[in-house]
């Protein structure tokens, strides 16, 4: 029951040296790790800004904060441990650590207000929040204890990660002076990362069922409402590290050195950055904040050679043009991945870079990584590869609910041993997310006769106007070929006559001028009429998550706020 019957017609173009039915390994991701600490104890594991950790090191800290969490705080087998925490040494320590003593991982994006971590801690069950003691974090931390979502905070000092350069990356975010506590109440609550460290606890084994037990519980925002914790089991996480390490055919393997700038906290870092290159042996190079300055720094120091981006990473690094190429001749492959790759941002990065780039794609409910273009010989421009080793996919009518020919458009479905076990407390929209078995991506896509993947927008970001379904994804590809266009962002907005209209969100390059009346004329000889915008916006800054996709969400609420007033 795959896209053309009993066959895997993307199987035949896989790169040289992969075939689809090898053997995925499910072991438990921190089984994995310590196994590779123990190998190779005097390898360099995580650079931190120049500051090393070795492999060596590395298990003896997740170890001993294993075992402080078990026997002082009493975690046990399915206590959930919230992690706000950018990327540290402290972030990878506490993330391996509670999933060592089976306990469950719950992602915590540091930008987040208030609002939104309550509801995700709150929703998730977590009893201890792991922090650092910023500013920034600690106050969010605090008021969430004094609400009752967590019982306790861990408190990392965070100049201990790294004396003398907390400056330089958080230059808002004061050190919060725990030795005077405002509030005694909190400072009950409050446990210190390092105390419990230089107890030098042993923890006690945790029998862990790969299949069925969670490992990380991960909140997305899904195609509707409030982000949903998906439940990702460890043979999940360990599946989809053992296909991209199939797919890479060893590229993570020592003395490999990957460059970690995006977050850890989002599903993409945390297989691609951190996940799949320690378990290889590959060395780790965290930057917990972008900043082209001190990235290219970073890159010249570590000579890393796998870059894992987002497009809009991939886009800054090619605009910063002859100054960052000298910068990034270690790279020799760059994946990105989270949003579409488009044509332009392809042409800019071969500007200042020799490097192979690669697009992936996935989903927080499929570990993440579904398809990906191959990593070690040029792919088919714009497409998404083909899906990895051990990987199912097929293409389903929406208004029907039945299989595409192949060809043919329809939402991207996928099985693999990578796909969630279901949402957290909500069987409502776990049902909604399958389909006889099959994830429901909310993508819509297909494959072309050769069997790589293309992807054409999102079901959720689909305009139908007059009837027609319109890509905002088409009509974006063909404003970003205008040379005045930086960035665009298409959304669908009601319209009298047609139902939904599509209207254009603008940044312009610097120094750069065009009308509305003039992109639009631009426009005429690629788009039809029903996709020509009916109004483009001009702005200085588009929305963006953390993770540094383009977001739709706000430009919806400003458009409609626009509306309002009117
Ligand atoms: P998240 O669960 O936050 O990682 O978001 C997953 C969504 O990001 C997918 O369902 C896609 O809509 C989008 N996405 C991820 N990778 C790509 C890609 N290469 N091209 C287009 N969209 C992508």
């Amino acid at each position: 029951n795959t896209a053309a019957g009993a066959t895997r017609p993307w199987t035949e173009h896989y790169p040289p040296g992969i075939s689809w039915d090898v053997p995925i390994d499910t072991t438990p991701v921190h089984e994995t790790i310590l196994a590779t600490c123990a190998r190779t104890p005097d390898a360099d594991a995580l650079d931190f800004l120049g500051k090393k950790t070795r492999f060596g090191e590395l298990a003896r800290l997740i170890n001993a904060f294993a075992g402080a969490l078990q026997s002082e705080l009493g975690v046990k087998k399915g206590t959930r441990v919230a992690l706000l925490l950018p990327n540290t040494p402290f972030y990878v320590i506490a993330y391996y650590a509670v999933l060592r003593i089976g306990g469950i991982v719950v992602n915590c994006n540091p930008l987040y207000t208030v609002k939104e971590l309550s509801h995700i801690v709150g929703n998730s069950g977590a009893e201890l929040m792991v922090t650092l003691d910023l500013k920034l974090l600690f106050d969010k931390a605090e008021e969430l204890v004094d609400a009752g979502h967590v019982k306790k905070l861990i408190v990392c000092h965070f100049p201990d990660a790294l004396p003398g350069l907390k400056k330089l990356l958080y230059s808002l975010a004061k050190a919060k002076d725990m030795s005077k506590p405002d509030k005694s109440r909190i400072a009950a609550k409050v446990v210190h990362f390092d105390k419990l460290i230089d107890r030098k606890l042993s923890p006690t084994p945790v029998a862990v069922d790969a299949a069925k037990d969670v490992a990380v519980q991960q909140y997305t925002g899904g195609t509707t409402g409030l982000p949903k914790g998906a439940m990702l089991s460890h043979a999940n996480i360990a599946a989809n590290l053992s296909q991209i390490d199939h797919w890479a055919l060893g590229l993570f393997r020592a003395p490999s050195r990957t460059v970690a700038v995006l977050p850890f906290f989002h599903i993409f870092s945390m297989t691609a950055c951190l996940n799949t290159p320690l378990a290889a042996g590959g060395q780790v190079v965290m930057l917990p904040r972008f900043e082209l300055k001190a990235f290219l720094d970073l890159m010249s120091r570590t000579g890393a050679n796998i870059l894992v981006a987002v497009p809009t990473l991939v886009q800054a690094l090619s605009k910063a043009g002859d100054k960052a190429k000298p910068h990034l001749v270690s790279v020799e492959v760059t994946v990105s991945g989270g949003a579409p790759l488009s044509d332009e941002v392809r042409h800019n990065w071969s500007k200042v870079s020799n490097a192979l780039l690669a697009e992936g794609y996935g989903l927080t409910e499929a570990s993440p990584v579904v398809c990906c273009a191959a990593l070690r010989v040029p792919s088919k421009p714009l497409s998404i590869g083909q899906p990895l080793p051990g990987t199912d996919i097929r293409f389903v009518n929406i208004d029907t609910g039945e299989t595409v020919p192949l060809g043919e458009r329809g939402e991207l479905q996928v099985k693999g041993p990578q796909v969630m076990l279901g949402y957290y407390n909500n069987p409502e929209a776990s049902k909604d997310a399958f389909m006889d078995g099959w994830l429901r991506t909310g993508d819509v896509g297909y494959v072309d006769s050769d069997g790589y993947v293309f992807l054409v927008d999102r079901i959720k970001d689909l305009i139908i106007c007059s009837g027609f379904n319109v890509y905002p994804r088409t009509i974006e590809e063909a404003m970003l070929h205008h040379p005045a266009v930086d960035e665009v962002n298409v959304i669908g907005v009601p319209d009298e006559y047609r139902g939904e209209a599509p209207v254009a969100f603008v940044k312009l390059k610097r120094d750069q001028q065009v009308s509305e009346a003039e992109l639009k004329k631009f426009l005429a000889e690629t788009l039809n009429k029903i996709e020509m915008p009916k109004e483009i916006i001009f702005k200085e800054q588009l929305p963006k998550t953390l993770i540094g996709k383009l977001s739709k969400k706000e430009l919806r609420e400003e458009y409609a706020q626009r509306k309002n007033k009117h």
